[in-house]
């Protein structure tokens, strides 16, 4: 066999928690080294104690530290590691750091910059999908700078639409205008928080798609123009644009329009230049139209249900990849099996606002068994930092069918014990017991509903 030069040897993870923990375990399997770094507030975290090398690279807010290009660099260097897992968050998806890496000669475990540039910048990267001939929600060709611009675009549009940053994530700077006479002050919070949140208030407008459900495609794409679909997730439980419940294959969509809609995510890969792992992101409307909102250039938080139903390990995918090797099966050989749901256990208080709860775990109990994974960083006596994302623990099951799959949450739901901080873990247990979550009734607006019943 020959041997590959580029093979990655030792990888540093520029990230924590259970993606860090997620990375440093496929690294483990795959006889690759590891080196976390961490904060001064992460010394105790599950990452920096599993990987084979720890650095400390900073003060607790992730401007001091998770987000410091320079500092994470020099302690790639200083180990010697020779390629970077940029994870999601922090710096997944920030092209200057991607090639910075890629200007010291680290791999960097993603997209190139080019591509995660292009697919950042939400308005361009609608105006490539439609060159492309990928459908996207209709609405503005070009970047919008001013409220009385925009309004003038939406006027014509016709109400209700949705306001969005070009730099956006993470349902940020994101309003929606149900009339006319409310445009102008949405437009001023949106770019106000898109200024705040990214330092870019390069806005644009789409037409809001009333009662949508989120379905997304998993990408691999490797250098030789190979390009694959893993089948969708159906993302459509969400708090504020925010994902709860993931599940894969989606309840809505049918054989037909899954393999349409996978062909157009391939297509929509292809358009973008894409390698490595990435996501095409949908929205379907009632009458079954599909539209393209936007790429993900990185792993996503709901990668596992889909690693569940097709078999595949993304992580390893990914690294095998950057490491120069073409993607391990072809679109002919993925299968789905069966059907697997995701519910995000966060450390926040759903009866007061789902205000974060941080603290100290004085007791913790996973479930197990058949058909069960736990993604977790969390560990009896660990203290959560209040400084960083509240999601603590990615709840799994994957069964022969969905009936069979809620039943299985509903059991680990109700098992899963984590005592000294608040959780929404009862929450979750509502919504997977609801009559309407059953019935496969939900749209993004599911959440927002069952939450203004109560009130
Ligand atoms: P972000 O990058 O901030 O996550 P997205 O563009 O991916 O923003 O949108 C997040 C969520 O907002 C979607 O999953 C969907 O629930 C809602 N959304 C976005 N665009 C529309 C639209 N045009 N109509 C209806 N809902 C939308």
């Amino acid at each position: 066999m020959i041997e590959n030069k580029n093979r990655i040897k030792k990888v540093l993870i520029a990230n924590r928690g259970e993606i860090a923990v997620r990375i440093i375990r496929a690294c483990r399997e795959m006889g690759i080294s590891t080196v976390a770094i961490c904060s001064e507030a992460d010394k105790d975290a599950l990452h920096a104690q599993l990987a084979d090398e720890t650095v400390c690279i900073g003060p607790a807010p992730a401007k001091d530290s998770y987000l410091k290009m320079d500092r994470i660099i020099s302690a790639t260097c200083a180990t010697g590691a020779d390629a970077i897992h940029p994870g999601f968050g922090f710096l997944s998806e920030n092209s200057k750091f991607a090639d910075l890496c890629r200007k010291c000669n680290i791999t960097f475990i993603g997209p190139s910059p080019e591509v995660i540039d292009k697919m950042g910048n939400k308005a361009e990267a609608r105006k490539t999908m439609m060159d492309a001939g990928v459908p996207v929600v209709p609405g503005t060709k070009e970047p919008v700078y001013t409220a009385e611009d925009g309004k003038k675009l939406a006027d014509n549009m016709g109400y209700p639409v949705i306001i969005k940053a070009s730099a956006g994530g993470g349902g940020k700077g994101m309003r929606i205008v149900e009339r006319e006479e409310d445009f102008n002050k949405h437009f001023e919070t949106a770019s106000q928080e898109a200024k705040n949140a990214f330092g870019d208030d390069t806005m644009y407008i789409e037409k809001y798609i009333p009662r949508a459900r989120h379905i997304e495609f998993q990408i691999l794409a490797d250098n030789y123009g190979n390009v694959i679909h893993l089948g969708e997730r159906d993302c459509s439980i969400q708090r504020r644009h925010q994902k709860m419940i993931e599940e894969a294959p989606s309840f809505a969509i049918s054989e037909v329009l899954r393999k349409e809609m996978g062909e157009v995510a391939v297509r929509a890969a292809k358009a973008a230049k894409y390698t490595n792992a990435g996501t095409i992101e949908f929205i379907l409307d009632q009458e079954d139209n599909y539209y393209f909102i936007e790429m993900n250039t990185r792993i996503q938080v709901e990668h596992g249900v889909t690693e569940l139903i097709t078999g595949i390990d993304l992580i390893k995918e990914q690294l095998k990849v950057a490491s120069g090797e073409p993607i391990s099966i072809t679109q002919e050989k993925v299968k789905i099996r069966g059907h697997a749901i995701e519910c995000r256990i966060n450390a926040e208080n759903p009866m007061n606002n789902f205000l974060p709860s941080p603290g100290l775990i004085t007791s913790l109990h996973f479930p197990g068994g058949n058909g069960v994974r736990i993604d977790s960083a969390l560990y009896s006596g660990y203290k959560i930092p209040a400084v960083y994302d509240s999601l603590i623990v990615k709840l799994m099951v994957h069964d022969a069918n969905r009936d069979l799959a809620i039943q299985k949450m509903r059991g680990v739901l109700g098992e899963l014990v984590i005592e000294g901080i608040d959780t929404n873990i009862d929450f979750q247990y509502q919504i997977i017991n609801h009559e309407d979550y059953k019935k496969g009734n939900i749209d993004t607006g599911f959440i927002e509903r069952l939450l203004n019943k109560k009130e």
